[in-house]
């Protein structure tokens, strides 16, 4: 795939740390591997615990200096890197494809999405304001300055290789903190095109690093630190509880993004069309590997059979493919073991008595897998109750508004929801009747970066994107001022 890039240099193979690009001081590597072919394109340093202190005994070095840098200066170090991005779209996205497998042009769209928190926050970074109280006597003045909260470090996921680094370094950089990314080992080379990308923008090496490698190993250097004040994680649940655990001890701020099982419901008087789309939009993206994909669809019983038959027919338009195949509109799934939960999805389903409308259990050992509609879905199936992350669409029956707003509900996770309907009182009730941290309302998509992006209950705490993004980053100082 090199040979499909403009600039060839941007293929890094080196973690970036300690002022330098370099490996571990083992000179352990880890494979990066197409999830098309199951080739290997690469190899990336196995970096452990010294190589991360060291990371962040660099970034605690540069952080005082950076904190006091002016906002503007920070906001255009940022549009320098954003119009970067931008410059090598091509290219990163060729990069992403190769080792994440989504389809090129998907693979280009998350490039422009994730260049979009960039351009986003360094137009925060110059309305970072603080607040004025007023005081209970005339001799005393009370402010709240907003400042860095210190050295941060963010841990993400494979799904999106670019986009969950910039929702988190770009408001961090904004904010003046220094910040260490540990990307997925499934997708490191995107990371560190960013990065080298964020080095020609003039960023200086303390303030952005990226250490590749061994999690468990990383994250526990990372976790135990008293210096690292702060842990953005994306990823799933169990790593989140996980380093929340071993947070404690310092008492870090943490902003977790966490797993999801996002009901969609379609109301009997839905506009089709609009439905329709929505369904495919938030269950089909990424071959169904988002945090945000619809995971339940809820269909009263009215509409039923016409929901079945107009997105048997939008799925019947899907291509499978590789990722830089012409057309190909879902690429292959991550990895073996995500082929294995869809499928046990689907034999689980049918089992209980589910409908398979199209698609089904995949057959043969690679990573690509027919998009598939189940009909007559029961919550008494683990489709209901966990997350697939692939292309199946489950389709349940429901009688009631109040049945589907239960239905909804039932599950210990709280990210996204939506649902369609033409009726404005029933959306302000349904809207409100939702415990989840995002609602679409006759809309598939909710990741903008001008909204906040986040979960409720098992789904996580805090938010990114959007103006509330930056606080994550900031500590309110209550700075009194006395006998005046
Ligand atoms: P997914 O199931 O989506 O791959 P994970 O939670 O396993 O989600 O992975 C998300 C990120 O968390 C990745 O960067 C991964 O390397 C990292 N990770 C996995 N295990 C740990 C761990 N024990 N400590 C810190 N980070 C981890």
């Amino acid at each position: 795939f090199a040979s499909r890039l403009r600039d060839a240099t941007l293929l890094r193979q080196q973690a970036f740390y300690a002022g330098a690009w370099q490996g571990a001081i083992n000179g352990e590597t880890l494979p990066v591997i197409n999830p098309s072919s199951g080739e290997v394109l690469c190899t990336i340093p196995a970096l452990g615990a010294e190589e991360t202190q060291r990371a962040i005994d660099y970034a605690e070095a540069a952080r005082k200096s950076w904190g006091k840098t002016t906002n503007a200066s920070r906001a255009l170090l940022l549009e320098k890197w954003h119009q970067l991005i931008l410059d090598n779209a091509d290219d990163l996205a060729v990069i992403m494809t190769a080792e994440q497998g989504k389809p090129l042009a998907e693979a280009k769209g998350e490039v422009l999405y994730g260049a979009g928190f960039v351009k986003w926050f360094a137009e925060e970074a110059r309305r970072i304001y603080g607040d004025t109280i007023p005081a209970p006597s005339e001799d005393r003045r009370i402010l709240v300055l907003k400042q860095p909260v210190g050295v941060a470090a963010a841990i993400t996921p494979w799904n999106f290789p670019i986009a969950m680094i910039t929702r988190k370094v770009a408001p961090a950089l904004a904010a003046g903190c220094p910040i260490i990314v540990k990307p997925s080992e499934l997708t490191p080379l995107s990371a560190l095109a960013l990065v080298e990308l964020a080095q020609r923008a003039g960023i200086p090496a303390g303030v952005l690093q990226v250490v590749t490698g061994l999690p468990k190993e990383i994250g526990e250097t990372l976790t135990g630190s008293r210096t690292v004040r702060k842990i953005s994680f994306t990823g799933s649940t169990r790593v989140g509880q996980l380093l929340m655990q071993q947070s404690a001890d310092s008492i870090k701020r943490l902003s977790l993004e966490l797993g999801g099982n996002a009901p969609l419901i379609v109301f009997d008087d839905a506009d089709l069309d609009i439905a329709i789309s929505g369904i495919m939009i938030s269950k089909f993206r990424n071959a169904g590997q988002t945090c945000v994909c619809a995971n339940r669809i809820l269909v009263q019983r009215g509409i039923y059979p016409k929901v079945v038959e107009r997105l048997l027919a939008e799925v019947a338009k899907l291509k499978v493919g590789d990722g830089f195949a012409d057309g190909s509109t879902i690429g292959p799934l991550i990895n073996a073991a995500a082929v294995a939960k869809v499928n046990a999805h689907i034999s689980d389903a049918e089992q209980l008595g589910a409908t398979v409308l199209t698609g089904g259990v995949s057959s043969g050992d690679g990573t690509f897998v027919a998009p598939t509609v189940l009909g007559d879905v029961t919550t008494k199936m683990r489709i209901a109750h966990e997350e697939t992350f692939g292309p199946v669409a489950p389709l349940f029956i429901f009688d009631t508004e109040e049945e589907a707003i239960n239905m909804a509900n039932d599950t210990p996770f709280g990210l996204g929801a939506y649902f369609f309907t033409e009726n404005i009182r029933r959306a302000w009730r349904v809207g409100e009747a939702l415990e989840f941290g995002m609602v679409g309302f006759n809309t598939g998509s909710v990741s903008l970066e001008v909204a906040p992006f986040g979960g409720i209950k098992l789904s996580g705490i805090g938010r990114e994107g959007s103006r509330y993004g930056i606080e994550e980053y900031l500590e309110s100082k209550a700075f009194h001022f006395g006998s005046l």
